[in-house]
């Protein structure tokens, strides 16, 4: 179930769509197609494989055009071949199609389809033919698409071209589209990435919605063809990342951006109110598998420590973990049953590389969670979950790591919807979270305050539990990283078992407090550290702040989280003190020494 683009413009849109096409090729796809419309004739290309053998075809048949859908079929009913490609071409209309029609045959009786018209072995193609009957009957293909949607069982994402208009007619269920709005086009398409990179605003479409899109406008109409509005969102094109603009570095640019990655991560993957997580290929049951095994290194490795809490607690699957670099070499042996999920921002980490060959070695099916679709890894995996996040410059990681945990959340909550059993608190926290960061953005000052004490300290340690402890590493690394100090993050619970030893004034202890089932017990940990002298800064929400007031030498209130929006929304403060601390400090921020972005070597 992969992707489609499609694209009404001012001007000739073909090679937008192409890209468009490679842009969602990471969606799995066996066969691709599109089609335009000029002068009311419909023209098309079609291709087995490669989007390149596509793109090939297109470019020798000189096709055109400033209208056009297109599609990236994934076969989920008859063999890839070119009589099974998308686009479904009638009189009246072309189709493209993502998702399943799951009464496709009871439609064929129903609306007194002649078989002899249907020619591939498709559940899609019935749909063609009844939009062909319906748009004679009504005359108004909004209201065609109306009454087509009524008789559907199953998921899908159309995109129609229709005899007669220079619009481009969607509607979805079960299945994500998403328009972006440019200058001189509108365009729609299965997630951001497969948009072009000149969008300005976009629009996620909610379950049943029908849009009509032309070169100038998009109308929006609810299920029985009202007329409705949905919230615009900024799209932030490629070239955006590569510039600085008004902050002093990257990372601060990245830490900024965090709202807008998150909350385009979430809503590429989940409907709020139909409470649906859709993850490409969404037909791969998770939750059969009987064990997950996550690997990554450094900051993308603290999300999978995360997410080993949060999978463990949310589903029956057991989970692993270990460092790449360790993996690749471990002589372990795999139960059967297992998937291999690796992370990694570039897509091009050479431990986590390997460790994916080893996966493949050993007949592990593999899920990669990427920031770069075109990378090593994102190509060599199964099945790829993309980290919207966009560029990262900075070399440590920000952004990127909220938009992994983000992506790791999300993959819990939909094997619970696998399994029938999806959290409905945490499924709707999870579209709040962008406002959560905004709230602790806007308190930068606060942290700034906080770097500046500690500048002249000799160590830096941060402790928490559960789902705090892996965000302790992570605070600690991101602190290393950029501002040479040496930093420690520790399982509160472990302070007693050695590190204890170590507390002195100039050390001051950075504790992540939400107020959750930990809790209390962090607290008794806060005192053993204030027992022998120790510096407590303490982050917590309101309620966490009530009780920890006494304890703490500094307290920096957060908004109110939960067991899953915890480890993202608590990555904002843990960013902000290394970054203003890196600051005072004079280090070379965006480019801290010793590193690299992309560690492509062992
Ligand atoms: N069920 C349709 C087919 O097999 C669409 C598959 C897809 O989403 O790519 O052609």
């Amino acid at each position: 179930m992969c992707g489609i683009i499609a694209i009404a413009a001012k001007n000739d849109c073909i090679n937008d769509i192409i890209s468009g096409l490679y842009s969602l090729e990471y969606r799995g796809y066996d066969s691709s197609g599109l089609a335009t419309i000029k002068n009311n004739h419909f023209e098309y290309n079609k291709n087995v494989g490669k989007i390149f053998n596509l793109e090939k075809s297109v470019k020798k048949n000189k096709l055109t055009g400033n209208v056009a859908i297109a599609h990236t079929r994934w076969a989920t009913h008859g063999k890839p071949s070119i009589k099974n490609c998308h686009p479904f071409i009638k009189d009246n209309c072309v189709l493209v199609h993502n998702g399943i029609i799951e009464n496709y045959t009871d439609l064929l009786s129903q609306y007194s389809i002649n078989k002899k018209n249907i020619k591939s072995d498709t559940d899609s193609e019935i749909i063609a033919e009844i939009y062909n009957k319906l748009l004679n009957k009504f005359n108004n293909p909004v209201e065609a698409i109306k009454n087509l949607n009524k008789k559907i069982i199953g998921s899908f994402s159309f995109a129609f071209l229709v005899h007669g208009s220079n619009s481009i007619f969607v509607t979805k269920r079960g299945s994500p589209l998403v328009l972006g709005i440019g200058k001189h086009f509108n365009a729609v398409s299965s997630d951001v990435l497969g948009l072009p990179d000149s969008t300005r605003e976009i629009i996620f479409l909610e379950e049943n919605d029908i849009a009509e899109l032309n070169e100038s406008s998009i109308s929006i109409f609810d299920k029985n063809t009202r007329k409705i509005k949905r919230e615009k969102h900024k799209f932030v094109q490629k070239q955006d990342f590569k510039i600085k603009g008004n902050y002093k570095h990257f990372m601060e640019k990245e830490i900024f951006h965090q709202p807008i990655s998150i909350e385009d991560t979430i809503l590429n993957f989940a409907d709020k109110k139909r409470k649906i997580v859709y993850l490409p290929k969404s037909n791969i049951k998770f939750n059969k598998f009987s064990n997950i095994i996550l690997v990554a290194c450094g900051t993308a490795y603290h999300s999978c420590m995360v997410a080993k809490y949060w999978l463990e607690a949310m589903t029956n699957i057991n989970v692993s973990i270990d460092i790449a670099s360790e993996f690749r070499y471990r002589k372990n042996k795999f139960s059967l049953n297992s998937v291999g999920i690796v992370v990694s921002q570039s897509g091009e980490t050479m431990d986590t590389l390997k460790c994916l060959d080893k996966f493949k070695k050993n007949n592990i099916p593999t899920v990669s969670i990427v920031n770069v679709l075109n990378s090593s890894i994102a190509r060599l995996s199964d099945f790829i979950l993309p980290t919207l996040a966009g560029s990262e410059i900075g070399v440590a990681s920000t952004k990127a790591f909220t938009s992994q945990l983000s992506v790791l959340a999300l993959f819990a909550l939909h094997i619970q919807q696998q399994e029938k059993s999806i959290n409905k608190l945490y499924f709707n926290s999870i579209f709040e979270i962008h406002k959560s960061v905004n709230e602790i953005l806007n308190k930068e000052n606060e942290f700034k305050k906080i770097a500046q004490t500690l500048v002249d300290t000799k160590s830096i340690f941060y402790i928490g539990r559960g789902v705090m402890y892996p965000m302790a590493l992570e605070g600690a690394l991101k602190l290393k990283e950029i501002t040479y100090k040496h930093c420690e993050g520790f399982a509160a619970g472990e302070l007693k078992h050695g590190p204890l030893a170590l507390i002195e004034k100039n050390i001051p202890v950075i504790v992540l407090a939400p107020y959750d089932e930990n809790y209390f017990k962090l607290i008794s940990n806060i005192q053993e550290v204030k027992a022998r002298g120790g510096r407590i800064i303490m982050i917590t929400d309101k309620m966490g702040a009530k009780i920890a007031k006494k304890y703490s030498d500094k307290l920096i209130i957060v908004p109110k989280t939960n067991f899953l929006t915890s480890p993202i929304i608590y990555s904002l403060p843990i960013q902000l003190i290394a970054y203003y601390l890196a600051v005072f400090l004079g280090t070379d921020v965006d480019q801290p020494r010793n590193l690299a972005k992309s560690v492509t070597v062992e």
